[in-house]
Parts: structure tokens; sequence; C-alpha cells
């Protein structure tokens, strides 16, 4: 007997691939210029070129052994060291090297972070809908029980309805600024009554609910409103990074969780951190990345495309009556359908070769996500097919 479990989540067909493969179908028949194909977070511009830089530089200056070899567990130090001053000098934080664990991406980040956590099958995470459809199965798959909080209609957090979800089990929330799939950078001032809430709960069970953050979009912002710092508003915060989307490097895996002093009994939950890391066999981060996130610290990413992209699908898409989550970062859109029903309205849209998800995935069944890291050229063609696809209704 192998696990039941296990099977079905590898080979349940996910609604993204699916979509995909119908593209790649369809673009064999139409051409691939003529599929409107927004449905992968992939990011479409590439890796600044100091990353090839380095990766040369690296090549041509070290021995292979230099970049080749394991690094210690928790990560190489000059790259911890160049990661918690960079956030000291953003954030006016005090971090060091000891803060900071180097992963494997946002993914391994997140299932460390869950496994450090979770110490009963009673545990539950709270997850603010829509929510990235991975963290079910990551909350799952290290042990715990994940509860949903849904959002208020700016697709913010409903604070009201978070209140009553706490319960003496609650573990931590996850949050996800900007977010996937609505690319809502949530504000300030929702974060702090969040944050007041848990405080209030933490203090009534006598136990620490954590705030997990999940920032791979953390610098993908198109306004001058970035995203909170929450460690600054809550001292139990653990963060969890990726350069997969700021840096372009999806297929590197590297990221890390960062553990802030403030955090209650701080040691345990770095030293659990580093325990969860070995159980799931991560041995350490890839050695050549932590070099390369090292000396590309301070690098910024050239986002003009995206910010493109994102002014045209605004601007036009209001213009023609789509109601919209308001799009500050991330580079999704999220689309509430004329028919409020998000499956009908990817399958009129797939007629039209525009390939969208539907939001049932995300927990808002109502819309649909768009994927806006494509060529502007395609984005600018889908404003035809969103016109017809109102005027249908
Ligand atoms: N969290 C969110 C919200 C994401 O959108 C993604 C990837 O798309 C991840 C985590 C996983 O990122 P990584 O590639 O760093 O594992």
């Amino acid at each position: 007997m192998i696990s039941k479990e296990m099977v079905r989540l590898g080979t349940a067909r996910s609604v993204i691939r699916e979509i995909f493969e119908f593209g790649k179908g369809r673009a064999a028949v139409v051409g691939e210029e003529n599929v409107l194909d927004f449905s992968l977070g992939n990011p479409s511009v590439p890796a600044p070129e100091k990353v090839q830089e380095t990766i040369k530089n690296m090549i041509d200056t070290l021995p292979p052994k230099a970049y080749h070899s394991y690094t210690s567990s928790v990560g190489d130090n000059n790259t911890r060291t160049a990661i918690a001053e960079n956030l000291n000098r953003r954030f006016g934080t005090k971090y060091t090297m000891n803060n900071v664990f180097m992963t494997c991406g946002a993914a391994a980040s997140l299932n460390i972070t869950f496994r450090a956590l979770i110490a009963s099958p009673e545990d539950e995470i709270m997850v603010c809908v829509p929510y990235f459809p991975e963290y079910k199965v990551f909350i799952e798959g290290q042990g715990g029980k994940v509860v949903l909080v849904p959002p208020t209609k700016e697709l913010h957090i409903d604070v009201a309805e978070l209140e009553k979800k706490v319960t003496k089990n609650t573990k931590a929330i996850v949050i996800n600024s900007p977010n996937n799939p609505s690319g809502v950078i949530y504000p300030e001032s929702n974060l702090k009554e969040v944050c007041s809430v848990l405080k209030k709960k933490s203090e009534e069970y006598g136990s620490p609910i954590y705030i997990i953050t999940d920032e791979p979009y953390r610098e993908l912002v198109y306004t001058d409103v970035k995203p909170a710092h929450i460690p600054l508003l809550y001292d139990n915060t653990i963060i969890n990074y990726s350069w997969s989307k700021s840096l372009s490097l999806p297929g590197e895996r590297i990221g890390y969780i960062l553990v802030p002093s403030s955090v209650v009994n701080y040691d345990e939950v770095y030293a659990a951190v580093g325990g969860a890391a070995r159980t799931l066999g991560y041995v350490c981060a890839p050695s050549m990345f932590q070099r390369v996130v090292e000396k590309c610290i301070d690098v910024e990413m050239d986002m003009s495309v995206y910010k493109k992209n994102r002014e045209i699908l605004y601007e036009n898409l209001t213009k023609l009556g789509y109601n919209l989550a308001k799009p500050d970062g991330a580079f999704y859109m999220f689309i509430e359908t004329p028919e409020k029903d998000g499956e009908a309205f990817c399958e009129r849209a797939k007629k039209y070769d525009l390939l969208l998800v539907p939001g049932i995935g995300f927990g808002t069944k109502e819309y649909v996500r768009l994927a806006y890291c494509v060529d502007t050229q395609k984005i600018e063609k889908s404003i035809e097919v969103f016109k017809k696809l109102i005027e249908e209704k």
C-alpha cells in the first residue's frame, strides 16, 4: 500500500496546467502569437544582466568547489548578512544573519515554516481569500488544518470575519501582499486591525498566533504605497521570501525565511525552522544562487513591461465596465465576471483563444485571474476580446 493522498496529489489535474495544455494545442492550430494565454505566473522579463555577469564572474574567477559545495544548512554567512543589511537599510530594522535561514524558494520556505509551527493535527492555519491554491497542499501536507478567512468587497482582510474564525487551535495566519491572485496590497490600516485582533487573541489563549508572510511579490509594486513590513507592526511575524519573481529566477529555487529576534522564543523557533528543513530534506539552499543573490541584493528589476500591461488593462477593462480589485502589485489582475461565474466566463473566453484561470481555485468563484507577465502586444489584442465578452452578456 502506498499513500492514497500522495497518489491523489500527484495525479490531480491542475486547472492551470490544463489551461496551459489547451493553449499549446491551440497554438499548433492558430499560431502561438494568436493564443492569448494569461494563465501562468511565469515572469516574462528576463533576469537582470547583473545575474548573468555574476555567474560568469564566479565561473571565471573561482574554483568550482567554491560555488558547488554544500553550504551550512542555514546558508552562507555572507549571503545572510547581505540580506539582513539590505532589509535594515530599507525598513530601519536591526536584523543580523542570525535571523535569516536560506531556502529553496517561497514554496520551500512556507513548507518549512508550517512544519516548524504545526505541533498537532488540531492546529489551524488561517488563509485569507483569495489565496494561492498551493497553501492548502502545503498546510495539510505539513499536518495542519486550513481555515479560510473571507475578504471584504475590496478583497482586503475582513477583520470581523477573522476574529470569528480564531480559536484556541489557531497557530498562524498567512498574509500574502501583494497578493496572488488579486494584485491587491493590503493597506497598513487593515493590517494593523488584523494585528490588534491577533494580539488580543494570543493573550486570551495564552499562546502566540504567528503571522506568516509570503512575500515573493514584495518588490513588484506600481504605486507609491509600498507593502507594510509586517514585523514592524507585529512581533510574532515570520517572513517567507523568494527571488522567483523579483529577479525572475523561478527555476533556480532560492529564497529565505526570516525569524526576527522579536518573535517569542526566537531561539526555539529558529531551531525549529532548521529542524523542519532537515526533515524535509532540503540540506541547504543552492550554493551558486546564494552567491548570486548576495551580489545582486540591491539590483532592481525592470518592471516597465508589467507596468505598461497593467495600465493598458486597468484603463480599458474599467472603461468597458469590468469590476476589478485594485491591482497595485504582483502581475495579476482579478476580474469580477459579468455572470458572477468565473468558470463560465473562462469557457466563453476560450472560444476567442483568451486563456484565464477561474477564481474558484483561489476561493472566489465569481472572479477570473489574468496573469499579465506577457508581451504587451498580447495585452493589446485582448482588449477587443474583453469587449466582446462583456457585450455578449
Ligand atoms: N507564494 C505565492 C503567492 C506564489 O504566487 C508563488 C508562485 O507563484 C509561490 C508562493 C511559490 O514561489 P516559489 O517559486 O518561490 O516557490
